[in-house]
């Protein structure tokens, strides 16, 4: 942007200005065009003193005064400023002026506005080649992203919202879309409209209508609509509701350049179908509608900034924040007081609240828009989808299904993930050979190798890992099957106490708890939301498998892949627990049935799910060159000093070399040696050392450190000089480690049980910084708060116990 957004208000009396945009409604904008106030147009401005209400303006030759509620929808370029500058005077209009006006009249600003699920992020990704995450499910754009494009000699400005049914007040991602539409006020709004879910899809429409804005609509899955072999007159169709559709294949990006000709057309006025209609709600509420708007209108200003039409629908469905946006306006007690006894009246004469009326109202007249243009072959593609549920959801294949699919998941992940890891490995050990070859002692030499190499190396290796579950989830996201999982999940998801819109959320945490936690968003109830948060941090999240591979794979030989799926079911057995626990003593309450839409099975496309992984590797590999490179470099600080000199302790101490470990006496006694002696005793009642702890307390940072810091701390155990040929990897240096001192000295640190009891505290502690910010965002810092302490003692009961128990046996 060159210059703040200017209005025809703010220009000064005398000054000159070219309009750029005309804002608002439709009948705001017929009104204000009418008089001249055109796109491109030159105004100057004849009175506008602090006071004056109207301002007077001079618009090719004739004087036009308008209100200033008026003159703030009218989006203008000041001419004068530069005038100025560049000493020309009045009468002409400098070129810079104008090229600065000729790029704000070409540039288009778009929301997209559709149910979940329509293709509003795959059209955005197509649109504007970016790479936000699709899913076949709801609730996964939260927040907007927004994007530009040069298209043709236009710029248009993006903005993919979240997905709405309705845009009412009811969820958070209702009011987003309303407040976006109605304050920063694109030109033009996308409609996106699965064209295989016609009726529902339209329901949202019937809103958008009711607001009165320029809107363009993008009839997408036209590719299940033509093989359903139903057929939709979308012409005819576009004529009667007043705005053009344009069918799209957004998964494939076709039909995107028609969308985005079309904008343009409306955009420029050009479009022949544009047209504002009203829809019809029958003679009890259109009288209503009429009484109110004749309150409303004893106030001038309104009308310029809402529809009035709009405005008194509102009122009538008793919209809450609607209703307090009017509360300085003088008349307001009087609206309200008529507001009510329509909204009375409707309800007695139907037996029905006013908003089931208009809702019922709103469908017939869908029905009758469809009717005639819209003929429905019995639809193939839910038949497909049927047959597959049919097996998928059955009601007792359905869960053995879903188990064994995610045993495969996990199974994959770790099986298949072994050779590239190893491959990387082998690359990290060549590295480090090499290195310690070529370069002189010195501190740079073991700050490099022992810290960086050590540390960002050991959590490197899991990066294929890491891909193969996402693999995983994305095909689950796209092609339905996730949807199907929470429905399965449904009926126990209540027995929990949770919602059945938790298990999107909580699945997600498989992935991060970040993003997970801000998916909670899709609950209305904020008890529900709060405690759905609650139970994400024990949903092992991707950043802790690493921790699982490398204990898993160092001490267990069988089963690899039984015992990763047993170590995520453990996660969520404590997760219904805590989640029980929490329903019956902090959040008391009843809670309301929700109904999980099941979206027809699709291809899952290639191209979105290497997006997915493609991003995932680029978060991963972000992460390895911020945090965990600053924790590595932190962690091998905090051991390497300060440098105690191991000589004078062997002469002072009367022992031999062969007793006294140079480097581990070093870092015995350095900085994090002191801060691990410090927690063991904590600890140890759960058969961790102090190395372990220590990995703890810095996996806080990022749950991949926990690695870097064991990376670090357990590679020093042998003298420096023969340590690469010594271990091949950080899994050679666990099994060898044995306590240096104290009552177990000679011990091995690590047992099946200790690591066990190791995996269990991993699992359930504190999720990581970034998570709990996040819910100290989201729920306020109380909980963020509680979190920490909650999940670390809860860690703490449940590594205790399965070590104390285990040790009996063992
Ligand atoms: P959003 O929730 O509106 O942002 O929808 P997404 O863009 O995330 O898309 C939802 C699902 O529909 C994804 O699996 C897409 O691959 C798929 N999809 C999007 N557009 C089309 C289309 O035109 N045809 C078909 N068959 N699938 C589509
Ligand atoms: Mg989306």
């Amino acid at each position: 942007m060159l210059q703040e957004k200017k209005t025809l208000n703010d220009i000064p009396t005398g000054e000159k200005c070219i309009i750029t945009k005309v804002h608002g409604y439709g009948g705001f904008r017929h009104r204000v065009m009418e008089l001249g106030f055109i796109k491109g147009s030159i105004v100057t401005v004849v009175k506008n003193a602090p006071l004056d209400d109207p301002i007077e303006y001079k618009i090719l030759n004739s004087y036009i005064s308008l209100r200033r509620s008026e003159a703030r929808n009218i989006e203008v370029v000041d001419v004068s400023s530069f005038q100025k500058e560049k000493h020309i005077f009045n009468g002409t209009i400098s070129e810079e002026a104008r090229k600065i006006a000729e790029t704000e009249l070409k540039t288009i600003h778009v929301a997209l506005v559709g149910n979940p699920n329509s293709g509003k992020t795959s059209f955005f990704n197509y649109s504007t080649k970016s790479r936000e995450k699709v899913g076949n499910y709801s609730g996964v754009t939260v927040g907007a992203t927004a994007s530009k494009i040069k298209y043709k000699d236009y710029t248009i400005i993006i903005t993919d919202l979240p997905g709405t049914y309705s845009i009412t007040e009811y969820t958070p991602e209702e009011l987003y879309v309303r407040n976006h539409i109605l304050h920063d006020k694109p030109d033009i709004i996308l409609n996106v409209i699965d064209a295989s879910n016609l009726s529902r899809n339209l329901f949202l429409t019937t809103q958008l209508i009711d607001m009165n804005f320029r809107m363009v609509a993008a009839l997408n899955m036209y590719d299940e609509l033509e093989t359903s072999g139903s057929s939709l007159d979308y012409k005819n169709l576009g004529l009667m509701l007043g705005f053009p559709f344009v069918p799209t294949i957004a998964s494939k990006g076709k039909g995107i350049n028609d969308v985005l000709d079309t904008i343009i057309n409306v955009y420029e006025d050009k479009n022949k179908i544009t047209k504002h209609i009203h829809i019809n709600y029958g003679n009890t509420i259109e009288d209503a509608i009429e009484l109110i708007k004749k309150e409303l209108n004893k106030n001038i200003t309104v009308r310029d900034q809402y529809s009035s039409r709009y405005l008194a629908i509102k009122l009538i469905e008793n919209d809450t924040t609607i209703t307090s946006t009017l509360n300085d306006l003088k008349n307001y007690k009087d609206i309200l007081k008529v507001a009510k006894r329509q909204r009375e009246r409707i309800e007695r004469e139907n037996r029905e609240d006013t908003e089931t009326v208009i809702t019922n109202a709103k469908y017939s007249f869908i029905r009758g828009a469809l009717k005639g243009n819209f003929t429905s072959n019995k639809d193939k593609k839910k038949n497909t989808s049927e047959k597959i549920d049919a097996i998928l959801t059955n009601k007792w294949l359905g869960l053995p299904i879903l188990i064994i699919f995610l045993w495969l998941m996990f199974e994959c992940t770790f099986m298949l993930g072994e050779y590239p890891k190893d491959w990387i490995q082998a690359g990290i050990d060549a590295l480090t050979g090499w290195l310690s070859n070529v370069m002189h002692a010195s501190i740079f030499k073991d700050f490099l190798i022992d810290g960086i190499i050590s540390g960002v190396g050991g959590v490197i290796v899991f990066l294929p890992n890491i891909l193969i579950l996402f693999l995983f989830i994305s095909i689950m996201e796209d092609t339905g099957y996730m949807a199907r999982a929470s429905f399965m999940m449904d009926k126990l998801m209540h027995k929990i106490g949770l919602h059945g819109r938790s298990f999107i959320p909580l699945l997600s945490g498989f992935g991060c708890s970040v993003p997970a936690i801000m998916a909670t968003r899709t609950l209305e109830n904020k008890k529900d939301r709060i405690l759905t948060m609650l139970a994400i941090p024990f949903m092992s999240c991707s950043a802790k498998l690493p921790v699982y591979i490398l204990i898993i794979g160092t001490f267990f030989h069988k089963n690899q892949g039984l015992i990763l799926l047993g170590i995520y079911f453990t996660g969520i057995i404590i997760a219904i627990f805590s989640t029980l626990l929490l329903r019956h003593s902090l959040f008391k309450k009843s809670f309301e049935d929700f109904v999980i839409e099941l979206p027809p099975y699709r291809n899952a496309t290639l191209r979105n799910t290497i997006i997915h992984m493609w991003t995932k590797a680029k978060q991963y590999l972000k992460k390895m060159a911020t945090v965990i490179l600053a924790a590595s470099a932190i962690i091998w600080f905090l051991g390497y000093f300060p440098r105690t000199d191991v000589n004078k302790v062997r002469q002072e101490t009367n022992l031999s070399e062969s007793v006294i470990n140079s480097s581990a006496y070093q870092q015995e006694h350095s900085y994090i040696g002191n801060i691990g002696k410090t927690i063991e005793p904590i600890m140890e009642p759960l058969g961790f050392d102090w190395k372990m702890s220590v990995a703890i307390l810095t996996g806080f940072s990022a749950k991949e450190v926990v690695i870097s810091t064991m990376g670090v701390l357990y590679n020093v155990e042998e003298n420096v000089t023969n340590k690469v040929s010594e271990h091949n990897s950080l899994q050679d240096a666990l099994v060898e480690s044995k306590y240096t001192s104290g009552p177990k000295k000679g011990q091995n640190v690590f047992s099946p049980l200790v690591a066990l009891s190791f995996l269990m505290f991993i699992l359930l502690y504190s999720p990581c910084l970034a998570s709990i910010t996040a819910i100290g965002r989201e729920a306020g810092q109380g909980w963020a708060l509680f979190t920490f302490v909650y999940n670390t003692a809860v860690a703490w009961f449940a590594a205790f116990a399965l070590f104390q128990i285990g040790s009996l046996f063992l």
